[in-house]
């Protein structure tokens, strides 16, 4: 409801008061004269008080809204750097397999296959220094080939890549979405007059 300032004659101060209170005769807060307050007619006359636009306490479940969408940033954010840094990783590997020509296409049997044809063309002095090789340093010393070592570890790190990236997605998504549903205005509740 609006207010309006009766000012005091006497000592300078003034009275708030409101339509309700027309006519009435009403003690100043500062002296203690009687002030006459005017009837509805010559209100107008009157300084309207500026109403002051109701600072909204922040309600308690848009504390927890914001300390949930604070979560869900930090979450986001940290299984987006996860996903990235397997994403770097799996993108340092393909590079090492474009350098090294290897086809990761194939399967694990075919591979085992075309070794084995490669190992028939080999000249008998290959194989002899090969398997001299082997008895001076041991089996031990042959490594697994880059194909498996690579193919392998792409094959167990896409699902992770996947994964994370679909938990940073969702957690972003709460985030935006809790951010939406706090920055939303509220229904003006100061419209009265
Ligand atoms: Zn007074």
């Amino acid at each position: 409801m609006s207010k309006f300032v009766l000012p005091c004659n006497s000592c300078g101060s003034s009275v708030v008061v409101a339509r309700t209170q027309a006519g009435m005769s009403i003690p100043c807060d500062g002296c203690g004269v009687v002030l006459q307050v005017p009837t509805i007619r010559n209100f107008g006359s009157l300084k309207q008080v500026e109403e002051e636009t109701p600072v909204a306490a922040t309600p308690k479940s848009s504390l927890w809204l914001s300390l949930l969408a604070a979560i869900a940033f930090i979450a986001g954010a940290g299984s987006l750097a996860y996903t990235g840094s397997i994403g770097w990783e799996l993108y340092a590997l393909l590079n090492q397999v474009a350098t090294a020509k290897l086809d990761l296409t194939k399967n694990e049997e075919d591979y085992v296959r075309d070794v084995r044809t490669a190992s028939l063309k080999a000249t008998p002095a290959d194989t002899w220094d090969y398997w001299n090789e082997m008895t001076e340093f041991g089996l031990s010393q042959a490594s697994t080939p880059e194909f498996f070592r690579i193919k392998r570890y792409i094959e167990a790190q896409r699902p992770e890549l996947l994964k994370w990236g679909a938990v940073s997605a969702v957690c972003f998504t709460v985030f935006a979405a809790v951010t939406l549903m706090l920055r939303r205005p509220k229904k003006s509740s100061a419209l009265s007059t």
